[in-house]
């Protein structure tokens, strides 16, 4: 744990308030007891006792006051100031007081360690114990007290008992803590996946929750796609691997997958009976000897999850459990995240042809027109129309004009960039924008599809040879011909009107002879 703050401040004043006013309360009784009813001893030891009772009390109180503070460089050198002056105090008044009434300091002892072990680390509390021990030791040294076998054993057993109880419960304390944390990451990782539709803010949410749990050396969150486990988030021995794809088959990995079932392996270098599983290093060249896979399957997401260290038994069962609900999580908002890809898509693009439908077109036309402002560059804007289209349906029926569509479609992709956009703008009407392309090049990217479709044998479902389809053009560019949207658009369609009028198979503005032969 390297986290400082262990518990909550509330947390930590519910604990020590109750302990802090018992111990004034002793206090105050010890002192008066110290004062007044022991007439005979001196005064000095009067003086020395009182000190030792307000130290002990003070350890106890300005505890309190501390944790109110947050740990800082001060702070960490006034504890240790805090550790020297209670650890006197406590040894003050375990050396003056008589036998008798030594369950005071047992009391002050046991509240004083208590809020020690809460605020302090556990080397500061060992301090406290063994300062508080040896000045104890010298107080009855100079008295001539460690006469006798009885308080030797006395006196030795009171810094071991309070060592054996310090010691345990830190380890209590810290046990707690863990698990207190692992808890809130847990917590913090559902409210934060559960809102997240972004497949890489998951990864990332996924690998911190991972580094914050676990002690791995290596971790990843693998889908599956078909023979291939693609490991979108991959961690090794403190390296980021993005994008590593490794084939699934004889992978610990694919046999989680494929069994549907936690593997959890705690000693690699004994090989593990699993069938068709060959033992294989992915990322840094250095084996994992323990190795723990969670797998998940949903709707749209197959995968798993996967820690692994280079010592042996570095896991528990409730790190498996950890995992598996962790895991549990991160599948559920891949999913989503899929799910939700999924349903955009469809609602952006055209159910015949996939190409983007009117209303997508549109705001992707706008937006690519924002930039190019932006970033000052033409763009340009093609309509293009299927020529006689109503003679396919006429002559073949619609099945048949429907794959006429999409073998256009087809076409026009191949001459066309990422960054461009096809839209189907309405029936058999399509709209390309072309972003940093100029009226020339737009020109010869639509003689390109007119040439491509002239040469073309279209054999679509079992008639044979029906005849190409032709499709007029126009073409109109920004920021030189038009400005805005609505205008592009406007002029694009006119010249469109204009090439169906001349007598269609053809682009509006005409390519220039030369340019056609440069080309
Ligand atoms: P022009 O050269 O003037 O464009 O003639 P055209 O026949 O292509 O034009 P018109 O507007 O007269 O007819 C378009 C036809 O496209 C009419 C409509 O039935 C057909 N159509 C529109 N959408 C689809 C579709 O999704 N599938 C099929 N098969 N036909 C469609
Ligand atoms: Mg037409
Ligand atoms: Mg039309």
């Amino acid at each position: 744990m390297k986290d400082e703050k262990k518990l909550t401040p509330s947390l930590y004043q519910r604990i020590l308030i109750p302990g802090g006013l018992f111990s004034l309360l002793v206090s105050i009784f010890g002192i008066s007891w110290a004062i007044m009813l022991e007439p005979a001893s001196a005064l000095y030891l009067r003086i020395l006792l009182s000190f030792g009772f307000v130290g002990s009390l003070l350890g106890i109180l300005t505890g309190l006051i501390f944790l109110q503070k947050r740990y800082t460089k001060i702070s960490h050198h006034f504890a240790w100031l805090q550790i020297l002056v209670v650890g006197g105090s406590l040894g003050v008044v375990q050396g003056f007081l008589p036998l008798e009434f030594f369950f005071i300091a047992y009391i002050l002892l046991i509240l004083n360690l208590l809020s020690a072990i809460l605020i302090f680390s556990i080397r500061q509390v060992r301090v406290l114990i063994l300062l508080s021990f040896w000045v104890h030791l010298s107080i009855l040294w100079s008295q001539g007290r460690l006469t006798d076998l009885m308080t030797v054993f006395f006196v030795l057993s009171l810094p071991i008992l309070n060592l054996v109880v310090a010691e345990t419960l830190w380890r209590f304390q810290e046990t707690t803590a863990f698990h207190l944390k692992r808890l809130t990451t847990v917590n913090m990782l559902t409210r934060k996946l559960s809102s997240s539709l972004d497949e890489q803010e998951i990864h990332t949410w996924f690998k911190e929750a991972i580094q914050d749990i676990f002690e791995a050396d290596t971790y990843y969150l693998a889908l599956l796609d078909n023979e291939f486990l693609d490991l979108g988030l991959f961690y090794d021995d403190g390296e980021y691997f993005t994008a590593v794809k490794i084939p699934v088959a004889g992978t610990l990995g694919g046999w989680t997958i494929r069994n549907e079932k936690t593997l959890f392996l705690n000693d690699l270098r004994i090989e593990p009976k699993l069938d068709g599983v060959k033992i294989r290093l992915v990322g840094k060249e250095k084996s994992s000897l323990s190795w723990l896979g969670v797998p998940f399957k949903t709707e749209h997401v197959t995968g798993l999850a996967g820690i692994a260290s280079y010592s042996p038994h570095a896991f528990n069962k409730r790190d498996v459990e950890m995992l598996e609900s962790l895991t549990q999580q991160a599948a559920l908002a891949l999913n989503n995240a899929r799910q939700h890809t999924l349903v955009q898509m469809q609602a952006r693009s055209d159910s015949l042809t996939g190409v983007y439908n009117h209303g997508y077109f549109l705001t992707c036309l706008e937006e690519e027109l924002l930039k190019a402002q932006a970033e000052v560059y033409p763009l340009s804007l093609i309509m293009l129309d299927v020529d006689y289209f109503k003679n396919y349906n006429d002559t073949y029926g619609h099945l048949i004009g429907d794959e006429v569509l999409l073998l256009l479609v087809k076409t026009i992709q191949r001459f066309i960039k990422e960054r461009d956009s096809i839209g189907r703008w309405g029936g058999e009407e399509f709209a390309i924008c072309l972003p940093q392309t100029s009226l020339a090049e737009a020109q010869i990217v639509a003689v390109r599809i007119q040439e491509t479709l002239a040469k073309m044998k279209v054999n679509v479902l079992d008639e044979k040879n029906i005849p190409v389809p032709t499709v007029s053009q126009g073409i109109a560019v920004f920021p030189d011909e038009a400005e805005k949207v609505f205008s592009l658009v406007d002029l694009a369609d006119q010249r469109l009107y204009v090439a169906k009028e001349r007598g269609r198979n053809q682009v509006e503005p005409r390519l220039d002879a030369n340019l056609r032969n440069k080309d």
